[in-house]
Formats: structure tokens, sequence, C-alpha cells
């Protein structure tokens, strides 16, 4: 026992006590965030190159903070998995990807919301009661919506996690593999776990003209998907060179700045309209 105690002194030092002083002042900065209405969801399209449709859009948090201005996801979603907080803010993500919804739909708009799920969030066994729940509250139907989760939560097997999964399919959710290539590549849990979409990771696409590598990665991911009957989505897609290699692959689907950046709800409705008007 002592042993141990003299252990757990020497990985616990100042500079983790400090990083988790830090991480508690932001665990409650994002419980007083999310109580005074600071944060938002902004909307990426997602394009069908087929039929130059937009099918669907992936809302993607911001947090309009009273004292540091705009800030960005990847600053304190880490922090959020880490303390906790991220239950709270995936129910807010969805709960107001709900309102929003109705928003499209009043618009006369079609589209399915795309939602970023951490791991994390599908520790708890009430995940699926309370985000079932929300969908019931709104009034919105759940084959609207996609949860983009990572590799990762197929790794450790988990039957409760899993049955959060099948319990969400059942409803209509759809699945979506986000940043596909960059995880561990265990690619069997798609034979076991099936997904409904790929998101090809930006890394592959950003480096698609310049490295025949990536490139024939793109093509085989592509081509896997197409064999398994899941749709892939290219993401990343700044110029239109990369799209007119997609498209040589038979990419169905693309995501990314050239198209559109992520915006308010307000300026993607007008997208949308826009793009239906021709
Ligand atoms: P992600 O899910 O991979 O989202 C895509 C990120 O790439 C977004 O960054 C988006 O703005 C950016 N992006 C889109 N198109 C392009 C492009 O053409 N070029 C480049 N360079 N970047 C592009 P963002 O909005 O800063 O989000 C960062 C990450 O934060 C997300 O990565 C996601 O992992 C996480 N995140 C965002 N919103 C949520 C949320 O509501 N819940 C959870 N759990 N995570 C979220
Ligand atoms: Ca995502
Ligand atoms: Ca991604
Ligand atoms: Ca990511």
């Amino acid at each position: 026992a002592k042993r141990a105690g003299r252990n757990t002194h020497f990985f616990f030092n100042e500079g983790m006590r400090e990083e988790a002083e830090q991480h508690l002042l932001v665990h409650s900065d994002i419980l007083r965030g999310l109580n005074a209405n600071e944060f938002e969801l902004y909307y990426q399209p997602v394009l069908n190159v087929n039929t130059n449709k937009i099918e669907k859009c992936e809302a993607l948090i911001r947090w309009n903070h009273p004292d540091k201005g705009r800030v960005m996801p990847d600053s304190f979603i880490p922090v959020a998995e880490r303390t906790g907080s991220i239950v709270n803010i995936g129910n807010w993500v969805l709960q107001q990807a709900c309102k929003d919804m109705r928003v499209f739909l009043e618009a006369d708009i079609d589209i399915k919301i795309s939602v970023n799920r951490s791991v994390s969030e599908f520790y708890s066994t009430k995940a699926y009661d309370t985000w079932k729940a929300i969908f019931k509250e709104n009034g919105v139907d759940s084959h609207r919506f996609v949860f983009e989760i990572t590799e990762s939560l197929f790794m450790e097997q988990n039957s409760a996690r899993m049955s959060v999964i099948t319990s969400l399919r059942d409803i209509g959710v759809q699945f979506a593999i986000d940043d596909f290539g960059t995880g561990y590549s265990a690619i069997n849990y798609l034979r076991n776990y099936p997904v409904d979409y790929l998101k090809i990771d930006k890394s592959f696409i950003q480096d698609l003209l310049i490295d025949e590598q990536d490139k024939t990665l793109v093509e085989v991911i592509i081509k896997m998907g197409r064999a398994l009957g899941i749709v892939v989505i290219a993401e990343g897609v700044e110029e239109l060179a990369q799209l007119e290699v997609l498209k040589q692959f038979e990419c169905d689907y693309i995501q990314g700045f050239w198209l559109s950046k992520p915006q308010s709800l307000h300026h993607i409705i007008a997208l949308c309209h826009e793009h239906t008007d021709g």
C-alpha cells in the first residue's frame, strides 16, 4: 500500500494538479454557459454530387463566450469529455438540432441533420432514453438524424454501449463513422455493427492531389463502402480539383469549404434555397 501511495504521488505531480484545476474551471464555465444560452449550432452542408442536392448538414457547436468571444469546439470538447460535461453538451446539441430541424421543415427544406457524439456519451445507460425523449418532446422524426461517432466506440466490446446503438438504429437514427482512416483501422467492426456512412477524414482529401498513397487509400475506401453498401462522404473538400478526382472514384457525397464553410442556421437555410432554385 505504501508503495502504491508513493507511485501515486510520483504520477500526480504539480503539472497535473494545475491541469485538473484548469479542467474544473472549464467544466463549470461550460455548465454556466449552457445555462446562459451561450452555445450555438453552425451547419455545414453535405452535397450529393450526382443530384447536386444538399441532402444533409452537419451540426458543429460554437461557444459565444462573454469574455473570450467565439470559442471553437477543439478547445473545450476534449475537456468536456474528461470532466463529464460532454453529456450536458451532447443533450443540448440534440435538443437544439431538433428545434432547428423544425425551422428547416417550416422553410420547406427536406434535410437530415448529422450530430457529433463523443464515445463517453454512450457510457450512461440512460443515454438512449434521454435522446429518445428529446426527439419526442420536440415532435421530430428520429429518421432525420445521423449520429457521427468515431471508430473507438467499437474497440472495447461493451454490450451496454452497443445496445444504445442498436436501440437508436431501431428508431431510425443512422450512424456515420467520423474521421474514417485515422483510427484503429480494425475494420472488422463493420461486420458486427452495421453503419450507414463512412466519412473519409479530411487529412486524406487534403493530400489527394499530391500524395499517391493517400489517393489510393481514398479510392479503396470508396470501393469498400460501395461493396458493403455503406455511403461514403468525403470531408474537407476545398478545391474543385479534389472534387474532380472524387467524382472519378464515384464518391457520391462531399462536404467542405469548396461548397460552404459551417454557417449559422439562418445562412444555411438561404444556401439551401439558392441550391434548389438552381
Ligand atoms: P469533425 O466532426 O471532424 O468536424 C469537421 C471539422 O472540419 C469542423 O471543424 C469543420 O469546420 C472543419 N472543416 C469542414 N470543412 C473543411 C475544409 O474544407 N477544410 C478544413 N481545413 N476544415 C474543414 P470544427 O467546427 O472546428 O469542429 C472541430 C471538431 O470538434 C469536430 O471535428 C468534432 O470532432 C468536434 N465537435 C464539433 N461539434 C461537436 C459537438 O456538437 N459534439 C461533439 N462531441 N464534438 C463536436
Ligand atoms: Ca463530424
Ligand atoms: Ca470528421
Ligand atoms: Ca474530429
